[in-house]
């Protein structure tokens, strides 16, 4: 049974409880909890409901019938209903910050950052209008003209990761909803506070009930999100399994889904490079948000004699790394986001020794005082890693950078284009023709010449190559509107002619 409370709700043990959001009420469930952490401290701070099917099914209905009035809805009036939105996510943007940092643990002035990023998916979406406007042909033969419509699915649904509770969602749900579908939300249940905020502000900026929905849960959630045959349309953000998964499946239904996955990140500093600018990217693209986003770098490739003569700088950089809570404004490096997640970097930085690369710094077994329970771990640095080697091949999604070295570009780009992942990449160097033939050959969806976390503005489009997304469209940009709305093609005769039947293919006349 679901009642009908407040999203989050303190219970006896003190411990508030966050719930769902459904036709424009909080319900919390009788159902399975997860705890949630304060990674900084190691606390439980919240309890998350997590939905059974029927719960997920009861959002999917909830948005199914919010759909033929918002479908009809203008798009100026839409967009409308967006750009108060805007107004408060703007007014409400450290709170949301302040509680991203307590769930997930990044340094408050990243999830700051992320929530800007947000905002801007949504400054995007404001402009629906012109987005959905579409081509006009007159006269395609005597007497007819033919145009073309974009119009939205239907009920659509979104599956987030953790790492970034408010950005993620905003790269969904602002456009889906303002090309006029209804929308499922399926945050990370490691973080699930900001979707909820998100939605109470969704309303108070006029949004009818049921157009924006929020499900807490997880892989139940999920599978029964994705089997329900009134979801059109799902866009998936998270690992690259359950990416492909989500993808083959929802193929299989014959639903639209982007999926985008994993990341192995590589950032490859030339000789002639500014060494400095290269080690300050190298180390805040590594290290910052504890390594933990997908456009991380996670791998140096350092070419010729910029190895040596980068190296003791990055150690250095690597061990001065100011870490502590996310809430402290010194602090540049916050905790992980789980014990288990301490427990799988760890394990994969013994993998890395053991298999023969050079631990340099190894940032295993950290306390930071005062947060003895936190789940901190120290920068890590590793040279000679090879192609061969686990810790190059799998994403660790953690404090960790390791360093290859190459003798030359050409070998930097075929290491780079030989790797699975092919979500960011980045080039430092001072020559022009280098940037260009490396921007020209790279096969990574995203590049950054001396910009190390290349993540492109909301009007072009998020997405990586190989299996760092599954699916043909980019998330948000033009691409995040073609997904979510499906070409109409009008072909009208005025006035009506009568000339007997045609069984020829017609042509223009
Ligand atoms: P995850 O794959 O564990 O979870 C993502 C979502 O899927 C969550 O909502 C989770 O509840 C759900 N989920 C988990 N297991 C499931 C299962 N078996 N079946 C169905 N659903 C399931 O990812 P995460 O740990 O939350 O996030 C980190 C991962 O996300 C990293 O791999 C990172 O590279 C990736 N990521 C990719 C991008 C990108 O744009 N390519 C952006 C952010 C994060």
């Amino acid at each position: 049974m679901t009642t009908e409370k407040s999203a989050v709700r303190t219970p006896s043990n003190a411990v508030a409880e966050v719930g769902h959001w459904i036709g424009g009420r909080r319900l919390v469930g009788d159902g399975r909890r997860q705890p949630v952490f304060n990674p900084a401290s190691g606390d439980v701070v919240r309890q998350v409901c997590l939905a059974d099917a029927q719960l997920a099914d009861r959002a999917v209905a909830a948005a199914a019938a919010a759909f033929p009035s918002w479908a009809d809805t203008p798009p100026i009036r839409r967009a409308r209903v967006l750009n108060r939105f805007l107004a408060l996510l703007n007014e409400q943007r450290d709170n949301l910050a302040r509680c991203i940092t307590e769930e997930h643990g990044k340094v408050f002035a990243d999830a700051q950052g992320e929530v800007m990023r947000g905002i801007e998916v949504v400054e995007f979406a404001c402009g629906i209008a012109q987005l959905l406007k579409g081509d006009y042909t007159e006269q395609v033969s005597t007497g007819i003209d033919n145009w073309t419509v974009r119009q939205p699915l239907g009920v659509v649904a979104g599956i987030t990761p953790f790492n970034f509770p408010c950005m993620v969602p905003c790269w969904m749900f602002p456009i889906a909803i303002a090309a006029g579908n209804t929308f499922v939300l399926k945050p990370s249940e490691r973080d699930p506070s900001a979707s909820l905020r998100m939605a109470e502000l969704l309303k108070e900026a006029g949004l009818p009930d049921g157009v924006f929905n929020v499900v807490q849960g997880d892989k139940v959630a999920v599978d029964a999100i994705l089997e329900h045959p009134e979801v059109r349309a799902v866009s998936f953000v998270g690992s690259t399994p359950i990416a492909r998964h989500l993808y083959q499946r929802g193929a299989e239904l014959g639903k639209r889904v982007q999926a985008l996955g994993g990341a192995k990140n590589h950032l490859v500093v030339m000789p002639d490079a500014d060494l400095s600018q290269a080690v300050d990217g190298l180390i805040g693209a590594a290290f910052g948000s504890a390594g933990e986003r997908c456009m991380a770098i996670s791998v140096a490739v350092l070419v010729g004699e910029a190895a040596d003569r980068i190296m003791p700088q990055l150690i250095e950089r690597t061990r001065a790394l100011k870490i502590g809570p996310g809430t402290d404004p010194q602090v540049e490096m916050g905790p992980v986001v789980t014990r288990a997640a301490l427990e799988r970097i760890s394990d994969a930085i013994a993998t890395g020794e053991r298999e023969g690369a050079k631990l340099l710094v190894d940032g295993r077994g950290l306390t930071v005082p005062g947060h003895e329970h936190g789940f901190f771990l120290g920068g890590s640095l590793f040279d000679g890693v090879r192609p061969e080697m686990t810790i190059y091949k799998e994403e660790i999604f953690g404090p960790v950078l390791s360093c290859v070295r190459v003798p030359d570009m050409q070998q930097a780009i075929a290491l780079i284009n030989a790797h699975p992942f092919a979500n960011g990449v980045a080039c430092y160097t001072r020559d022009g023709a280098v940037a260009r033939e490396f921007a020209r050959r790279i096969q990574v969806g995203m590049v950054g010449i001396n910009v190390p976390i290349p993540v492109p503005m909301a009007w072009h489009g998020f997405g990586g190559w190989r299996n760092s997304l599954f699916g043909d469209m980019h998330a948000y940009g033009e691409e995040g509107v073609r997904f979510y709305t499906r070409q109409k093609s009008v072909m009208q005769r005025w006035p009506q002619v009568t000339g007997g039947a045609e069984f020829a293919m017609p042509t223009t006349k």
